[in-house]
């Protein structure tokens, strides 16, 4: 009996000392000589170091005191900042979404995808919130560090009525294959899911929420790349769209929904929708309600200032009649929504090919007509971080903010040459101007001086 407690003694203090092994070699990075960029203040922090232990940062101050081990990485006077977050992609998206769910094998998408995420990541972007497709199984490699990328908030299948933008049946068959009971990729490979009707849209909802997904993107309106919606349409009833909300607020997170027509953005905002996306069209009244209700408008400037010909593709009429309605409202939106002071989220809703993905900083460019560099800046990072906290207990990074430089954040930084705040078209060429990214404590690309130690 005795032998037996010692031998419990002995394994429990070994096994203590080997946590605190552990705990100790958290490998440290030191920042020095760095102007930061905090992500939420008009001023610079300056004379201080960033040390960042593990994947978190954990301290700022002047000279800090680190591990004989630990790395210095020397800014050259630069500016420290937080990793880059775009809260609407598709990275699954590679193509136009018939192409890439009727067209071309998934292990065709699913490596483009992989391709997209890397270069998302190489120009800064360390978290992204993904409004729709198939997206875990990417998500899965990026966080077990085999293939780099950011950060994913995923929505996986969209929520939609039949006939709604997520109805993405292109065989033209009477029947929609859901009300036909067919068996269909978009559903089957996790695109998409049409819900009608109270109990219907319920189950979706913890359909999707059971395949990891951190919110909801349900579909509240009709669209321009749609097959059969017109961009009026109002989709989902106030009901549907209540029991939507209601059943991700039960696990703890919220909807986003896309949304073009006043009507239907109204319909979104009083059920409870808590970020609209695109919401072209709202009128000034909408607006306000918005304003009045905290709800987030995640737009998109470059989208819309882009004429027909930009998009390197061949648009049908009636699609390149229903983007030219929608783009009439772009530069309206975004001056009533900095008038209003509605939180404006930073997002590009790039799809189709990597060479439109590719361009995603030019957001950065395109929203100087409407905001000062600084407030476009934030938007990119704390801003969206704190979008993000809407994911509340469904967040899958729930020990750390983002979108910051902060004591306890994840370690997501930049080093850049110029500064962002005055110039933000520094972030639009990334290649040349990112000289450090790190991410989740981890550096991806550094092509300053090479670092002491
Ligand atoms: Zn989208």
């Amino acid at each position: 009996m005795k032998r037996f407690f010692l031998l419990t003694a002995l394994i429990l203090i070994s096994l203590v000392n080997g946590l605190q092994a552990k705990e100790e070699h958290k490998p440290q990075t030191l920042f020095v000589n760095v102007k930061i960029f905090d992500g939420k203040s008009d001023q610079l922090i300056t004379g201080s170091d960033v040390l960042v232990e593990g994947n978190k940062i954990v301290k700022i101050a002047p000279r800090i005191a680190t591990d004989r081990m630990a790395k210095i990485v020397d800014g050259q006077g630069r500016i420290l900042m937080p990793g880059l977050i775009d809260v609407h992609t598709h990275l699954m998206v590679v193509k136009s979404l018939d192409e890439a769910i009727y067209k071309y094998e998934p292990g065709y998408i699913a490596t483009l995808a992989t391709e997209a995420a890397r270069r998302m990541l190489m120009r800064g972007f360390t978290t992204v919130r993904d409004a729709g497709g198939p997206v875990m199984g990417l998500k899965r490699a990026i966080d077990e560090g085999i293939v780099p990328g950011p950060r994913i908030f995923p929505s996986n299948a969209f929520i939609s009525q039949t006939g709604g933008h997520g109805d993405f049946d292109l065989s033209m068959s009477y029947l929609s294959p859901h009300f036909a009971h067919q068996l269909d990729k978009a559903y089957l490979f996790g695109w998409t899911m049409t819900a009608d009707g109270v109990p219907e849209v319920r189950k979706a909802v913890r359909e999707v929420l059971r395949s990891g997904a951190s919110q909801v993107k349900i579909m509240a309106s009709g669209s321009i790349t749609g097959a059969h919606d017109p961009l009026d349409v109002v989709e989902y009833t106030p009901e549907e769209m209540r029991a939507i909300v209601e059943e991700a607020e039960k696990w703890g997170t919220y909807a986003m929904a896309h949304a073009y027509s006043d009507a239907a953005v109204r319909t979104a905002v009083e059920a409870g929708v808590k970020t609209i996306e695109h919401g072209l069209m709202a009128s000034p009244e909408t607006l306000k309600l918005m304003k009045k209700k905290g709800v987030w408008l995640s737009t998109q400037c470059l989208n819309y200032s882009k004429n027909v010909e930009d998009f390197g593709v061949e648009m049908p009429a009636n699609v390149a009649a229903k983007f030219n309605q929608a783009k009439k409202s772009v530069a309206q939106i975004f001056k009533l929504a900095r008038e209003y002071g509605i939180k404006m989220a930073w997002a590009t809703d790039g799809l189709g090919s990597l060479e439109v993905l590719d361009t995603q900083p030019q957001e950065f460019t395109c929203r100087k007509k409407y905001y000062p560099d600084a407030e476009i800046l934030k938007q990119a990072t704390s801003l969206n971080g704190e979008l993000l906290t809407l994911s509340g207990r469904r967040s899958p990074y729930p020990d750390g903010a983002l979108g910051v430089v902060e004591e306890g954040a994840y370690a997501d930084l930049l080093i850049v040459d110029g500064n962002p705040m005055e110039d933000i078209n520094v972030l639009a060429k990334p290649e040349k101007n990112i000289r450090l990214i790190m991410k989740d404590g981890r550096i991806y690309k550094n092509t300053l001086k090479p670092e002491k130690n």
